[in-house]
């Protein structure tokens, strides 16, 4: 219920997605500018980039979530290979961590 208000907070452009500074103002291009950590962040873009997220999420291929969302299949598929990098990194790093440990 928390989780689904501060998605709620990010998503309405009332909360910064760096910092979680309430303070944020609209720009001429509508893009918002927290007050906080000055960055400048479009609210459309996290919109469409959280939902190349969640169709990576759910495993659906590029080329279905391209269809799916009305973006072209190279953004997607660049999108789905930087997820794909992190997650992959996460991996490791939590391998490294767990050799470490014991
Ligand atoms: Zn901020």
């Amino acid at each position: 219920m928390i989780a689904k208000r501060v998605y709620d907070n990010i998503l309405l452009g009332r909360k910064c997605i760096f910092c979680g500074n309430y303070h944020l103002y609209r720009l001429k291009d509508k893009r918002l500018k927290c007050r906080h950590c000055h960055k400048i962040y479009s609210l459309k873009k996290l919109r469409k980039d959280l939902d190349i997220l969640y169709h990576f999420y759910l495993e659906i291929s590029a080329r279905k979530t391209s269809i799916a969302l009305g973006i072209s299949y190279r953004t997607v598929s660049r999108k789905f290979m930087e997820y794909m990098g992190s997650m992959k990194r996460l991996t490791t790093a939590k391998l490294l961590l767990s050799t470490t440990s014991t």
